[in-house]
């Protein structure tokens, strides 16, 4: 058994800080204050490898693992949880579906684009009415000829304004329960596609979240993404990857927070003495310490077993349900520690503690994490 990350991997890790540090970090509160990502960074990302991070090289990605995914996601949440996200969607939500069922001219045309630092991809699940519960989703693809037809409405997705396409989850048999869904590759220009504008949420605010209007939009029958019939399981197996991506966003948010608290309890000073000297502060930077420290770990195990090509989805739910609770509790207490002045939009963490709320809720709730655990556990035991 071996802990320790290979030598690449640390140099990995290294260049990806500077780059947050240098080109994400300096900007973070005017993402969050103008609701605007800033490009000027994520157009660099393609040398860093950061907009293509699983994306073959033969389609300009660096054809990175789900262990180098995750570390690159975690130091962008450290520093900005908008950008972290916004990549973290594109990487696992977009471009894994595509690498993974993909044809060679769907490849072709949409990765060297996804690769390019000049978009951002999106997956359109959600609907008003069913976020957790997809099989009710209502969104239909009629097959007309050599085309499907497409009608719905999707909520809460993200990048939508910035993809080349978007992977579309609908309905293309009415009778056939999870079995009657599939993938589709919808591109936002596409005649009969709206796009609303982005909603106005608590943290997070420079990742568009968008509601998605189909209005009998005509889409090539070649743009099915994979096997018809398939979209459910397909969906579900998306999810289990981009719950690895979560858990190390939340661990992102919860160290940069953990950061900024550990630094203002050396400098700010009560009852004579730097409150990091005090035992209830320190009990609070211990407890930070260790979860943090147990949600890596577990987000890590995650995606190393999916390199491995072994079974992953209870480990997935359980990295992403811990990691998302510890970014809860870390962000609350290095609010605490900051006193007023963490409250002050003047000081990162009120950004954080806003930004980490999504983490809970994004890519399967806690509740349905603890369903998915359950489930796995008690078939296991059975
Ligand atoms: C910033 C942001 C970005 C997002 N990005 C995307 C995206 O890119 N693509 C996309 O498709 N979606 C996206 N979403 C949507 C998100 O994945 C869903 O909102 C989420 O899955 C929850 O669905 P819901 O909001 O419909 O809640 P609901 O499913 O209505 O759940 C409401 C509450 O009921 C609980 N609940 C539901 N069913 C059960 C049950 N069986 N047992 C116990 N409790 C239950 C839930 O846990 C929750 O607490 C995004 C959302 C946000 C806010």
């Amino acid at each position: 058994m071996n802990f320790e990350l290979s030598s690449e991997q640390i140099m990995f890790q290294r260049a990806v800080r500077d780059f947050c540090e240098g080109e994400l970090k300096p900007y973070a509160a005017e993402v969050d204050k103008t609701g605007t990502l800033h490009w000027e960074a994520i157009q660099k990302m393609p040398a860093l490898g950061l907009t293509g991070l699983q994306i073959p090289e033969e389609y300009g990605g660096m054809g990175g693992d789900s262990v180098l995914a995750a570390i690159a996601i975690e130091e962008m949440g450290r520093v900005c949880g908008s950008t972290a996200l916004s990549v973290s969607a594109h990487n696992g939500l977009c471009c894994g579906p595509l690498i993974r069922w993909g044809t060679k001219t769907q490849k072709e045309k949409y990765l060297p684009l996804l690769a390019s630092g000049k978009h951002l991809g999106a997956l359109a699940l959600t609907e008003p009415n069913a976020g957790s519960d997809l099989a009710n989703a209502l969104t239909s693809a009629v097959r007309q000829g050599d085309q499907w037809v497409v009608t719905g409405t999707k909520a809460w997705i993200t990048n939508p304004q910035f993809a080349p396409v978007i992977v579309t989850f609908t309905r293309t048999n009415k009778e056939a329960g999870t079995r009657g869904f599939s993938m589709l590759l919808i591109e936002p220009d596409m005649p009969g596609v709206t796009l609303h504008p982005p909603e106005k949420k608590m943290g997070l605010k420079g990742s568009p979240t968008q509601m998605i209007s189909y209005d009998g939009v005509a889409v090539p029958a070649d743009n099915l993404l994979g096997e018809e019939g398939r979209g459910f399981h397909q969906v579900m197996s998306t999810l289990d990857g981009g719950r690895i991506s979560i858990g190390a966003l939340s661990v992102g948010l919860a160290q940069g927070a953990f950061e900024e608290a550990v630094k203002y309890a050396q400098q700010r000073r009560a009852f004579g003495q730097a409150i990091a000297q005090h035992q209830a502060i320190q009990f609070m930077i211990a407890d930070a310490a260790l979860e943090i420290e147990a949600a890596r770990l577990l987000v890590m195990r995650a995606a190393w077993l999916r390199d491995q090509g072994k079974p992953f989805t209870k480990e997935a739910a359980m990295a992403k349900l811990f990691a998302s609770e510890v970014a809860e509790r870390v962000c609350f207490n290095a609010l605490q520690i900051h006193g007023s002045y963490g409250y002050s939009a003047e000081f990162p963490v009120e950004r954080m503690y806003r930004d980490q709320r999504l983490m809970s809720i994004g890519e399967g709730t806690s509740q349905i994490q603890r369903m998915v655990i359950a489930r796995r556990t008690l078939a296991e035991m059975h």
